[in-house]
């Protein structure tokens, strides 16, 4: 059979999408040998209920605008067209089902998200729908104790760690950084600086 096509999920609010995000997604795909990295920005992510959220439109544009440059990037509207908050484990099934058995997935987190996997939604379901890479600075380590406890041998079969270069730099920092007039310049892709001054974003 041939080799199975290594698909990167790299999920997020992406309000807007920087450079953490993208140096990320780049150090995974190249550490692990993935054929392509797929960013799902989230409709209406479940733990940011209540906090506004900038139209669904224009984070998608603007993680179009960041990852347009790398051929190995590309952007699904999937999350997106949803309606209501979704579980990880349908968007991982429903991606399944649309590239079929040639593909697997490794759903990319940092190591905080992956050692609460366990409250995760049908965790087990989830883990056996995709592999976890949990991105994260030097010296931060997985709890592989409790993620034992529950997923048992798949832990370590299917939760993989990589050390990626952390960038200070947060969605929300970016949010408060234009809403006070400080520049944004090298934490966002030209493009997404652009398209935030000429859109009016976040003042
Ligand atoms: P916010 O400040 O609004 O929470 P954020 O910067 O955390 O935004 P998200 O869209 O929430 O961005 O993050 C999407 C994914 O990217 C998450 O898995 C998050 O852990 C990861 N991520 C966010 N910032 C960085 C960064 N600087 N370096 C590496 N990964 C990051
Ligand atoms: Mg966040």
């Amino acid at each position: 059979m041939a080799r199975k096509r290594r698909i990167g999920i790299m999920g997020g609010t992406f309000d807007p999408i920087h450079l953490g995000h993208l140096v990320t997604a780049e150090a995974v795909r190249s550490e692990f040998g993935l054929d392509e990295i797929l960013f799902l920005p989230a409709a209406d992510p479940p733990h940011k209920k209540g906090k506004k959220v900038t139209d669904a439109y224009h984070r998608l544009i603007m993680t179009h605008l960041a990852v347009a440059s790398n051929p190995y990037f590309t952007v699904s509207r999937l999350e997106m067209e949803r309606s209501g908050p979704s579980y990880t484990v349908d968007t991982m099934r429903e991606l399944q089902q649309r590239f079929g058995d040639a593909a697997e997935f490794f759903f990319i987190t940092g190591a905080d998200e992956v050692n609460d996997l366990p409250d995760w939604h049908e965790p087990v379901e989830l883990l056996r729908e995709s592999r976890f890479i949990a991105a994260t600075r030097q010296g931060c380590k997985l709890n592989r104790e409790r993620l034992e406890k529950t997923f048992g041998d798949l832990a370590s079969e299917r939760i993989f760690r990589l050390t990626t270069p952390q960038l200070e730099i947060s969605s929300t920092d970016i949010r408060e950084k234009v809403r006070t007039g400080v520049s944004i310049r090298y934490l966002v892709p030209p493009a997404v600086a652009d398209y935030i001054d000429k859109e009016g974003l976040y003042r």
